[in-house]
C-alpha cells in the first residue's frame, strides 16, 4: 500500500505597495493569512517597520502637489474609469474576501457593491468640493469659502470588511485631493494589494495610494508621523481609544470608529416571522462578523415565546460551510483563535444562567473556523454574554416588559453604533427614533447601514471623533475649508482706518 502525503499548500507572500509598484518588505517579520473555511495557512503578509512607513508616507507626500492641482475635471473623470475598473473586477476582489475572510461569495460581492456606491458618490467631487460665497458682505467687499486637502493622510482598518472599510476612506480622501496611506488588517490583506494595482490601472498617478502591512508597529509609526495630517481607523473600541487619543496628541485630525452591540428591540404588535427572518440575518449573516450585526434581541411583552420559537426553527435551514459553495449562507469565523474565543461564550452564557436554545458546536463542519449558529435565551444585563462585543454568530435573547424598559437598555449601553425596532405601530416607532441613542436606527431594519450620500457613524463608544465615516461628513473630515475676504478698490479711494473693520 503506497501512503500518500498532502503537498502542504503554496504560502503567497503578500507584499506592501509603495509609490506605484509592489515592494517587498525588509523587516524580516511577518504574519499568516489563512483560508478560514480550510483552516490552512495560504499567505504571508510582510509586516512593515517604522522606516517602510516613512517610505510610503515620503511617496505620498512627494505625490500630493501635483495630486491636488489636477482640475476637478479631470479628477472626476478618473474616479469614473475608478468605479468602472471596480465594477467590472467586483468579482476577482471579492474572491480574495472569501478566500480570506471566509464571508459567502454573494456576502463578499455585497461588501464590494456597497464599497463601490461610495466611490460613485465621490463621483460627485467637483459638486462636492464646491464652497460658499457672499457678494457684497460690506461695500465692494466679497466673501467666499473654499474646501482644501490636508495633505497626506492614512486609513487603519479591520478585518471584517476588508476591501468596503477601505473605500470608505480612500475613496473621499483621494476624491478631496489628499494622497492616501493604508494600513489594511494584516489577517486578510490581499484585496487592498488588488486595490492598488486596479487604482494605478485605472490610471491613479503613483504615490496617490500606497498600503503598508503591518501590527502595531506600523500602526504607532502612522500615528507619530510628522508629515501624516489626519488618521481615519475603523476597528474596535479599545484600539480606536487608542489610536484616536495618540493621533490627536500628535496633532493628527482623527476619526476612530469602534466595536458595538446592536440591540433589535421587537413590540407585541411586530409581525414575528419578518422580525425572526431579519434577526437571523442580521445576526448569522457574515457569521455574524459586522459591527452593525445584531447581537440582541430585546423582545417586549408576549413577543419573547413565539420569536424564540420562530428563530429556533429557522436555524437548521442556515447552511454553514465554505463561502466558495454556492449552497452556503454563512462561512467561519476569521481565525481559529477567534473561534475558540467566540464558542467559549456558550459556556460562559449557561453559567452566567442564560439557557442556551441552540449549540452552534453541535452543527458545524469540523475542518476551518467555523462555529454554528447560536441562541441563548434570558441574557440579561451584568452577564458577559450581554455586556462583551461577541464579534460571532451569538445571537442573545433579553425579555423585557414594556417599550420604556427595551429603549432604557438601549440607552445605557455604553456601544451606540446601530439599534433596530420591529413593530407595526408609527407612533412607537416615531418616538424610538427620537429618544434613542444609537448613531444608526433602524424601523424595521436590521441593519441600517446609511447609503452612500448620509454619513456613517455611531455614538458614545461606537466612535471617538465628531465626524462620521463617508458620505458629506467624509468629505468634512478629509478637507478644511479657507476663507477669503476680497476687495479690489479704486487706490483713488484708499485712506488710513485703524477702527475695526466693520460690514456696515
Ligand atoms: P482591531 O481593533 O483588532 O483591528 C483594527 C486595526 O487595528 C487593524 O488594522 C489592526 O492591525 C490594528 N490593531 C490591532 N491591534 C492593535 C494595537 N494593539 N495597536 C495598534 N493597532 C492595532 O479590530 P478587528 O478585530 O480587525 O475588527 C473587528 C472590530 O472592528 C469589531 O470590534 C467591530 O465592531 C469593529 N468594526 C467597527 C466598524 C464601525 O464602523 N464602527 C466597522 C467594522 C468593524
Amino acid at each position: 500500500m503506497t501512503e500518500t502525503i498532502d503537498a502542504p499548500a503554496a504560502v503567497k507572500p503578500i507584499n506592501h505597495w509603495i509609490a506605484g509598484s509592489r515592494y517587498a518588505g525588509q523587516s524580516g517579520r511577518t504574519s499568516p493569512v489563512y483560508n478560514p473555511a480550510a483552516g490552512v495557512q495560504t499567505g504571508a503578509v510582510d509586516l512593515a517597520s517604522v522606516e517602510e512607513v516613512d517610505r510610503a508616507v515620503q511617496s505620498a507626500k512627494a505625490a500630493f502637489p501635483a495630486w491636488r492641482s489636477l482640475s476637478l475635471g479631470r479628477r472626476a473623470e478618473l474616479f469614473f474609469a475608478i468605479r468602472e475598473l471596480f465594477h467590472a473586477r467586483r468579482e476577482e476582489l471579492a474572491h480574495h474576501l472569501t478566500a480570506e475572510h471566509g464571508k459567502v461569495f454573494s456576502d463578499a460581492v455585497g461588501e464590494v457593491t456597497r464599497g463601490l456606491e461610495v466611490i460613485e458618490f465621490c463621483c460627485g467631487l467637483p459638486h462636492l468640493l464646491k464652497g460658499d460665497m457672499t457678494e457684497q458682505a460690506s461695500t465692494d467687499l466679497d466673501v467666499y469659502s473654499i474646501r482644501q486637502p490636508l495633505g497626506v493622510v492614512a486609513g487603519i482598518t479591520p478585518f471584517n470588511f476588508p476591501a468596503m472599510v477601505p473605500m470608505w476612506m480612500w475613496a473621499p480622501a483621494i476624491a478631496c485631493g489628499n494622497t492616501f496611506v493604508l494600513k489594511p488588517s494584516e489577517k486578510d490583506p490581499s484585496a487592498s494589494y488588488l486595490t492598488a494595482e486596479l487604482l494605478k490601472e485605472a490610471g491613479l498617478p503613483d504615490g496617490v495610494f500606497n498600503v503598508v502591512h503591518g501590527d502595531k508597529v506600523a500602526v504607532d509609526a502612522i500615528l507619530e508621523h510628522p508629515d501624516i495630517a489626519a488618521v481615519s481607523f475603523v476597528g474596535s473600541t479599545p484600539i480606536a481609544k487608542y489610536v484616536y487619543e495618540t493621533a490627536t496628541r500628535h496633532g493628527k485630525r482623527c476619526q476612530a470608529l469602534g466595536g458595538a452591540k446592536n440591540h433589535m428591540i421587537v413590540l407585541p404588535d411586530a409581525d414575528i416571522d419578518m422580525a425572526a427572518d431579519a434577526a437571523v440575518s442580521a445576526a448569522y449573516g457574515s457569521a455574524g462578523e459586522r459591527c452593525m450585526a445584531v447581537s440582541l434581541l430585546v423582545a417586549v411583552g408576549d413577543s419573547a415565546e413565539p420569536l424564540i420559537d420562530a428563530i429556533k426553527q429557522r436555524i437548521p435551514n442556515v447552511k454553514v460551510g465554505d463561502g466558495m459553495d454556492a449552497a452556503s449562507e454563512m462561512g467561519p469565523l476569521i481565525t481559529r483563535e477567534h473561534r475558540d474565543k467566540v464558542a467559549s461564550y456558550i459556556d460562559t452564557g449557561r453559567d452566567e444562567g442564560a439557557e442556551i436554545v441552540v449549540d452552534g458546536r453541535d452543527s458545524c463542519p469540523a475542518d476551518g473556523f467555523f462555529l454554528g449558529a447560536t441562541l441563548m435565551d434570558n441574557v440579561t444585563p451584568g452577564m458577559k454574554t450581554y455586556e462583551d462585543e461577541i464579534f460571532g454568530p451569538v445571537l442573545g435573547v433579553t425579555r423585557v416588559g414594556t417599550y420604556e424598559e427595551a429603549v432604557k437598555l438601549v440607552n445605557d449601553n455604553p456601544y451606540g453604533n446601530g439599534t433596530a425596532i420591529f413593530t407595526r405601530d408609527g407612533g412607537a416607532a416615531r418616538r424610538f427614533q427620537f429618544e434613542v441613542e444609537a448613531g444608526m436606527v433602524g424601523i424595521n431594519v436590521p441593519v441600517p447601514v446609511p447609503v452612500a450620500y448620509y454619513s456613517f457613524g455611531g455614538w458614545n463608544n461606537s466612535l471617538f471623533g465628531d465626524r462620521h465615516i463617508y458620505g458629506p461628513e467624509g468629505i468634512d473630515f478629509f478637507t478644511r475649508s479657507k476663507v477669503v475676504t476680497a476687495r479690489w478698490p479704486d487706490p483713488a479711494t484708499s485712506s488710513i482706518d485703524l477702527g475695526f473693520p466693520q460690514t456696515r
